[in-house]
């Protein structure tokens, strides 16, 4: 059997879970979407569903999944409805939804629902993808109030740049949803994971962690309550295969990496096939038999190139750990020119093997 899996530790999930309950003082809905960035999202709501005040997902189709695996607990959809018919179901499978658009508001106007809706009515307060602007705002809440087809109703904006801690940025965007929501007395959600760890000033009685309880920061930089998280995901394999190169030799393809001295030369059964980036350089750090070392060579779709020369120890068969609890996967992700967010979205053909349920 190939080496390759994903070790997902659940208690360390819930650890991340309680953290982001702790930090901001507010109820949290996990953000589960994407298959909760890859780690599993049935499992890993299934992990928090005993203390989770909620969760979140980007369409229907990932919160029916949910509600099949019999989660019971709110469901978010972050970007509402993409179609009008999907409001049947929203009803029918009690699903709390976000307004984003007027044509959404429109739509909810039109519709004749057999029972009251959850709106999360969504400011577009300067990142400029969605969301209402700051005119319609208050008139959508009036709006939404009028049709009599919602129960209740959460006033809510996204951060652009929260994980830029010296830009001003996300205070500008809370001046402009709080002048937005002025005399709208709703609960509120701004705080996604870089508010919830690095602004404990922004409000929100609500926030939405996603990065950070998978156990990732969301900065290029150290940060104090981002050291307090644990790593949910372990990605690891083995040393398929060994050999010495005299220097001078060049390893994997392109000839990407020649040797500048005697190296010895790791096979990893892990490849780009598997999520692993393919952009990660020679340097990239890896943990081969308990030590650090680093990826050599270009990565392939099945197999990567590690330098065991000062790593006496390993060899044939050594455990390798490519981002977890040592490596992290955000350190990988900035050698590679990305986010952890999608090294672990990217994720695929491995196994997925849970502990800590
Ligand atoms: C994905 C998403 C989140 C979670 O963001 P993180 O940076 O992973 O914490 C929060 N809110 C919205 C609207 C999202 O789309």
């Amino acid at each position: 059997m190939r080496p390759a899996r994903a070790l997902i530790d659940l208690q360390a999930l819930r650890h991340n879970y309680q953290l982001a309950r702790e930090l901001s003082g507010a109820k949290a809905l996990a953000v589960i979407k994407a298959d909760a960035y890859g780690h599993g999202a049935v499992r890993c709501a299934q992990a928090l569903q005993a203390e989770a005040d909620g969760f979140a997902v980007a369409c229907i189709e990932e919160a029916l999944a949910l509600r099949e695996a019999g989660i019971r607990a709110p469901i978010l959809l972050l970007e509402g409805f993409f179609e009008a018919s999907e409001l049947a179901l929203i009803v029918q499978h009690d699903l709390w939804c976000v307004v984003h658009s007027l044509w959404q508001l429109d739509a909810i106007e039109k519709a004749s629902l057999s029972k009251q809706i959850t709106v999360w009515l969504k400011l577009d307060s300067g990142m400029h993808r969605v969301g209402l602007h700051p005119k319609d705002y208050p008139s959508a809440y009036q709006r939404l109030q009028a049709t009599g087809k919602v129960a209740r109703i959460v006033l809510m904006s996204h951060f652009a740049r929260a994980d830029e801690l010296d830009s001003n940025a996300s205070n500008d965007q809370v001046a402009v949803f709080q002048a937005a929501r002025q005399g709208l007395s709703a609960e509120i959600s701004l705080r996604n994971s870089p508010a919830v760890l690095g602004w404990p000033q922004i409000p929100s009685d609500w926030v939405r962690p996603g990065i950070m309880l998978y156990g990732s920061t969301p900065f290029e930089v150290p940060q104090a309550e981002a050291q307090r998280l644990q790593p949910v995901m372990t990605l690891e394999s083995k040393v398929i295969s060994v050999r010495e190169l005299p220097a001078g030799e060049p390893v994997g393809y392109g000839a990407r990496f020649i040797s500048q001295r005697p190296t010895r030369v790791g096979v990893v059964a892990m490849g780009y096939a598997d999520g692993y980036p393919r952009l990660a350089p020679t340097g990239t750090p890896v943990m081969v038999a308990g030590k650090r070392s680093q990826l050599i060579g270009r990565v392939s779709m099945d197999m990567l190139c590690i330098d065991l020369t000062d790593v006496p120890e390993a060899g044939l068969g050594s455990p390798v750990e490519l981002w977890g609890k040592n490596v992290l996967a955000s350190d990988v992700a900035i050698q590679a020119g990305t986010i952890p967010y999608q090294i672990f979205c990217n994720l695929r053909r491995v196994p997925l093997v849970y502990s800590g349920d």
